[in-house]
């Protein structure tokens, strides 16, 4: 395991080392509530393998690539918001506020989304 992976906080939800509100658990990709929730609905959608950012989607084989929107499709369908529409947002770097560096989609609904 390298050291990024060792201490990166997603990787320990993966793991199962840190606890996590699942909603969506499978072999390659996990769903689980953002603690911050700045909507109704506001998950994580992320591999199980460690990537850094959107810049080393290269090195995640492209049925797991995929999965992470058909998992977020799903758990808005099981979370009541695929009707009503929501938004998958991915920050990448310092100017969209990245904080987590563990590549991982943003699934918001439940409320009106405004485009920053
Ligand atoms: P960003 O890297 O900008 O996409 O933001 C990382 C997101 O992870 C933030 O919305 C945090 O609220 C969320 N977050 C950080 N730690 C945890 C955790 N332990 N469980 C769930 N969500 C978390
Ligand atoms: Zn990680």
């Amino acid at each position: 395991m390298s050291v990024s992976e060792n201490d990166c906080i997603f990787c320990k939800i993966a793991r199962g080392e840190m606890d996590a509100e699942m909603v969506h658990e499978e072999d390659e990709v996990l769903a689980f509530k953002d603690i911050r929730g700045l909507a109704p609905v506001h998950v994580l959608v992320m591999p199980r393998q460690h990537l850094a950012s959107l810049e080393e989607i290269t090195q995640l084989p492209e049925p797991v690539a995929r999965r992470l929107f058909e998992v977020s499709s799903e758990v808005a369908e099981q979370l009541g918001v695929r009707e009503s529409g929501y938004a998958v947002r991915v920050n990448n770097g310092p100017d969209a506020g990245q904080g987590v560096f563990h590549l991982h989609l943003h699934v918001l609904g439940g409320k009106h989304l405004e485009m920053p």
